[in-house]
């Protein structure tokens, strides 16, 4: 080793202070054990994609869109898995789709969701989009909703001032 080269410095982590969650719920007994919510982790300190929870906060339904070759991505990232590039743009989504298939969660809900059994989960395809997405079906009784039927994307707030989207029943 020359005098010139850096004295080698001991490597250690550099780790983010670890945050505590907001619980979810409203009552006592609603509340998520922390080590289950990742919620924290969506910050712009943690992950460069935390925008998407910005915009969905105002009202947009967003992703990321390589712009090499034009790919959208879902869920939002910074690298395109196709070409690796990370020139990456955020687009806006349609906010309408259809529901490719669903769901009714009848027992054996998530911690906090089983007040609100029975409920619907599905798939939908995005208008004018190629991405087909996975989420919560609002609005109508799980026994009345259809393959195909028209939903529509709507952000929500959730306790512990927090958002997500769920897809809502049209009509
Ligand atoms: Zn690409």
């Amino acid at each position: 080793m020359t005098a010139e080269e850096p004295a080698r410095k001991k490597r250690t982590a550099v780790l983010a202070e670890p945050v505590p969650a907001a619980p979810v719920g409203k009552t006592e007994d609603q509340r998520v054990p922390y080590l289950l919510d990742f919620y924290p982790l969506e910050e712009a300190r943690h992950t460069r994609v935390s925008a998407f929870y910005e915009n969905l906060r105002r009202g947009r339904f967003t992703t990321t869109r390589c712009r090499h070759d034009g790919t959208v991505l879902w869920p939002p990232r910074v690298i395109c898995p196709k070409c690796h590039s990370g020139d990456l743009e955020w687009i806006d989504l349609p906010r309408s789709g259809h529901v490719y298939a669903f769901s009714a969660v009848l027992a054996g809900a998530p911690l906090g969701m089983e007040s609100e059994v029975p409920f619907v989960v599905g798939l939908t395809d995005l208008d004018g989009s190629p991405l087909r997405l996975f989420g919560r079906i609002v609005g109508r009784a799980w026994t009345e909703c259809r393959v195909g039927m028209p939903v529509e994307v709507e952000p929500f707030e959730v306790p512990g001032e927090r958002v997500f989207y769920r897809f809502r029943a049209k009509g």
